[in-house]
């Protein structure tokens, strides 16, 4: 998900907001189906709109695809919301991204202080009702007859408080399943508190599903079916962390570093690889400081006779010794490392840890009993 998407050239609030494919697929699709059904919605709040001059030509596609991006504005900043919020624990978000079904915000790290993901998950559907309320207050600066507007700014009231509703149905990854969660935690571990909402989750995603059948709603059953994925998704990680956070990168890393010195010939580190069959060594000079890494990709292009320190990159960047293997994965996959120097309190590298030794402490525990 989310490998197609499309950067806006500005940020807002320092973060940058992604729109994906599926986002530019479903919007003249949204406004499609609101040009369509200004009448009737016009019909059932029984305003005293004459409908005619809107619902003629290309005006009611106009305002389908302003009250659309007027929608998809008010996700954005629902997700603002929950990204102002994590700021004050500390966390940082990476990007917000909106997609078919709306938005989602993508943080560093979760909040690790207790019940901060619920304030965090409930900041959402809070600023949506603000938004509402606004929209709301907008409405009586705007007068019936500016139909086109005041069709607009009653749609965005709706879709604010449907928003904040919705998103508050107790089902992962919804905001109303994050706030649950992180409730149920206050009282149990993490893992049992996943377990416990993942299981409503599924039940209120099965119900939604079947609710959206039987009224005909593609957009619930989208929505019913991403639930049950998603619930699954959040389930297997949280279960893999709680296991992994058990080991530290103490007993995974490999000591003494092996490393190459920097005056070395490129000829002699491409032996040295072949017969100790490594893809990279760390170059470490006779003061015993890291100074760089060289790869085999390095070595392929580089002229013989060359030495390390022409060809090499930056050292890898380090770990505390004392880190659980649940947050050495997180540093591995979300930068992109595949390797990383392991340093004790007094900050000396005393060991190194890759990819390899985390896939291998994973193939051991997928073997061992699942006593949980
Ligand atoms: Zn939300």
């Amino acid at each position: 998900m989310f490998k197609n998407a499309l950067r806006l050239p500005f940020r807002l609030l320092g973060i940058p907001v992604y729109l994906d494919i599926t986002f530019l697929v479903i919007l003249p699709i949204l406004a499609w189906l609101i040009g369509n059904q200004i009448e009737p919605f016009l019909e059932i709040l029984e305003l005293p709109i004459d409908a005619e001059p809107l619902i003629t030509g290309w005006t009611p596609y106009l305002l389908g695809l302003a009250a659309a991006v007027a929608l998809f504005v008010s996700v954005l900043i629902h997700e603002l919301g929950h990204a102002v919020t994590a700021r004050f624990y500390g966390v940082e978000t990476e990007r917000i991204t909106l997609w078919l079904l709306g938005g989602m915000a993508h943080f560093k790290e979760m909040p690790k202080q207790r019940g901060a993901e619920a304030v965090v998950a409930i900041a959402g559907p809070i600023t949506s009702f603000l938004v509402g309320f606004v929209a709301w207050l907008g409405l009586s600066f705007v007068p019936v007859e500016q139909g086109g507007l005041y069709f607009v700014l009653l749609y965005t009231m709706y879709m604010n408080v449907l928003l904040a509703v919705f998103n508050m149905i107790p089902a992962l990854p919804l905001d109303g399943g994050r706030v649950l969660r992180s409730l149920l935690a206050l009282r149990m571990s993490h893992l049992q508190a996943t377990r416990m909402s993942a299981g409503i989750s599924r039940f209120l995603a099965v119900a939604l599903g079947i609710f959206g059948l039987l009224s005909f709603n593609i957009f619930l059953i989208l929505i019913a079916f991403f639930v049950y994925m998603a619930v699954t998704a959040e389930t297997q990680y949280a279960l893999f962390t709680e296991t992994l956070s058990r080991f530290s990168v103490d007993s995974l890393m490999s000591r003494p570093v092996i490393s190459v010195d920097p005056e070395v010939t490129v000829d002699e580190v491409r032996k040295r690889m072949m017969s100790e069959a490594r893809l990279a060594f760390p170059v470490r000079t006779g003061g015993g400081d890291f100074v760089g890494e060289v790869r085999l990709e390095h070595l392929r292009e580089a002229p013989p006779g060359r030495v390390v320190a022409e060809v090499m990159s930056e050292a890898p960047p380090s770990i505390a010794v004392t880190v659980g293997a649940n947050d050495l994965f997180d540093k591995m996959i979300r930068d992109e490392n595949h390797r990383l120097l392991v340093t004790d309190e007094s900050g000396a590298v005393v060991g190194i840890v890759t990819k390899t030794d985390l896939v291998r402490a994973l193939q051991v525990l997928s073997m061992g009993p699942r006593a949980m």
